[in-house]
């Protein structure tokens, strides 16, 4: 039987939202993938902090050095929390989007960057000297295009991957492409923006050189994200922001300018504490989890709602290396017939479900994984991530994690069969921007 308190981390209780009928539900937040529910812990330690947050590194004052301690011990929390080397870098960044332009502006100007086409536009969009690989079909596809497309790089060279799908939730063979990369002299980044709330990250189990993952994706609130990894490139670069706290010496000449080496030369401005200490706690307080526990649940209630979904006729799930492949806890997936933003909608509406819809900020590989799956376009209504009405293929996306329970899978599969079993009986209206029947 499936105990729901297998799930030890409380997180804020979602409130309810209201349906169309103006009954009231609790709210099934199937976007965990996008955002997570803050964890109390989290919650606890803002609350703590605020009566006494100060500026840090700035001043002698009380409040002033403790919040110093606190920030700086946050940066040492999720250092190990992704077993860093001790001379790796902890930088606080904004999100993994951030982290990403950071290093992509730190990189050597010659450096080669290899990405698959799979990545998330975070992974993708920020490079220089980028050669888009296709996505693999398979894992092992993935790590042998790495070998052949490094055996033609001179110079430095970064492959940038992420370690699970944003879209599928599948994994990726981070810790093989490392290897084949160290062979070649290549460096890896690992996006960990969807790996880390659901599996332990280990930078050097991995073998990777640089790490990124958003607070908001791992049960803390907005505004804090990290780039972690090896420091050489990084304090060979210019600020990636320039202000104080970067700055070690400025002259009286305009060029008379000497920038700290470490975190502070990326973290110009005042950075933002409370953040930092709601993202520690939550590293703090998984590290100290049975987490293979943890990840043995969301599994559980991962394939309760792929297979779910799998006996609904005219449903049909996107994989990029198969339906048996290991992932995390997200599922992609269309119904024959209705625009995906239809089908958003009316789970919110009807149903007090919250799921994505679209193409995910992954564009080439969801338009591939639809023409895959061989569904059609159909008329989208406009209501949802595509913002017009167009004829256009795209997905809905169900993700799992600590706020979701037995209850609200169960909850989803049945509103999708009623959705299929209905056929497209709904329309959207543009008028008061509601779906009705
Ligand atoms: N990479 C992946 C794999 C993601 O899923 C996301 C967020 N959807 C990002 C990067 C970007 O994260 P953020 O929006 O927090 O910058």
């Amino acid at each position: 039987s499936l105990a729901v308190s297998a799930n030890p981390f409380p997180v804020i209780d979602a409130p309810l939202v209201p349906l169309v009928g103006g009954e009231e539900v609790r709210y099934a937040n199937f976007d965990h993938a996008a955002s997570t529910p803050c964890l109390r812990v989290a919650a606890d330690a803002v609350t703590a902090l605020l009566p006494t947050y100060a500026s840090v590194h700035r001043g002698a004052g009380y409040f002033s050095q403790s919040s110093t301690r606190a920030y700086e011990d946050a940066r040492a929390t999720i250092g190990r929390f992704v077993n860093a080397r001790p001379d790796d870098a902890v930088i606080f960044t904004r999100n993994s989007t951030d982290s990403l332009n950071l290093l992509a502006r730190a990189l050597p100007a010659d450096c080669t960057v290899i990405a698959f086409d799979s990545e998330h536009h975070a992974n993708l969009l920020p490079w220089r000297n980028l050669i888009r690989l296709p996505a693999p079909d398979s894992r092992a596809t993935a790590v042998r295009s790495v070998h052949e497309a490094l055996r033609f790089v001179d110079g430095p060279a970064l492959v940038a991957v992420t370690g699970a799908s944003n879209v599928t939730g599948e994994l990726f063979p981070v810790a093989e492409i490392a290897l084949i990369a160290r062979r070649h002299g290549a460096r890896v980044v690992v996006d960990a923006a969807q790996l880390a709330p659901h599996r332990a990250v280990d930078v050097q189990a991995l073998g990777a050189d640089y790490v990124v993952f958003s607070g908001h994706k791992l049960y803390a609130p907005f505004g804090t994200g990290v780039l972690i990894g090896r420091t050489d490139w990084l304090d060979a670069a210019e600020p990636y922001l320039y202000g104080g706290g970067a700055s070690a010496h400025v002259g009286d000449a305009t060029n008379d300018l000497r920038w700290h080496t470490g975190a502070a030369r990326h973290e110009g401005g005042s950075p933002n504490v409370v953040g930092a200490v709601a993202l520690a706690a939550v590293c703090e307080s998984l590290m100290n989890a049975d987490r293979a526990a943890l990840f043995a649940w969301e599994e559980t209630l991962r394939t309760r709602l792929a297979d779910g979904l799998t006996a609904i006729p005219g449903v049909r799930q996107l994989h990029i290396f198969g339906p048996q492949a290991p992932r995390v806890g997200t599922v992609a997936f269309t119904v024959d017939g209705y625009p995906a933003d239809l089908v958003a909608a009316v789970l919110s509406a009807e149903h007090g479900i919250g799921v994505r819809d679209g193409l995910f900020c992954a564009h080439p590989l969801t338009r591939r994984l639809l023409t895959e799956a061989g569904v059609a376009p159909t008329h989208s209504t406009g209501c949802g991530t595509t913002g017009r009405p167009q004829v256009v293929a795209t997905a809905v996306r169900a993700s799992i994690g600590l706020g979701i329970t037995v209850d609200d899978v169960d909850r989803l599969i049945a509103a999708v069969a009623t959705l299929a079993a209905d056929g497209p009986r709904w329309t959207y209206s543009l008028v008061d921007g509601r779906p009705g029947p």
